[in-house]
């Protein structure tokens, strides 16, 4: 389907100018716009206490990952309406490099390189 790049809407084909400013249209948008959107979005990587987290994004970002967390994102006031941390924090990462992160946590649990201190 014709597509109006600048307006994002959608023709019938046999239209080959958007009627409402004129632009060529192009076949789809569906390819750049897309890639260049998921290189933005970010999604969930892990649900975890908040201690730990903090380990995990600190690991991750060492790697060139970068680590958004719920906190974060929603700011002080969800920290504070549901009493701190108790319910830990939400991770996210780019689309992107989801993959990547879970392969460096994957191998990080197998070297148990982080994780709880051992008690001497
Ligand atoms: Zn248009």
């Amino acid at each position: 389907m014709p597509w109006c790049p600048k307006c994002k809407l959608e023709y019938r084909d046999g239209y080959d100018q958007c009627s409402d400013c004129g632009e060529s249209l192009v076949d789809s948008i569906d390819g750049k716009g897309q890639k260049e959107n998921e290189e933005k979005k970010f999604v969930l990587l892990m649900d975890i206490n908040q201690r730990e987290g903090e380990v995990i994004r600190s690991l991750l970002e060492a790697h060139g990952i970068e680590v958004r967390s719920q906190f974060n994102e929603a700011g002080a006031y969800l920290d504070i309406y549901m009493g701190g941390s108790v319910f830990g924090i939400k991770l996210f990462v780019k689309e992107g490099q989801l993959k990547e992160a879970k392969e460096i946590l994957g191998s990080q649990v197998e070297k148990e390189e982080f994780g709880e201190y051992e008690e001497e």
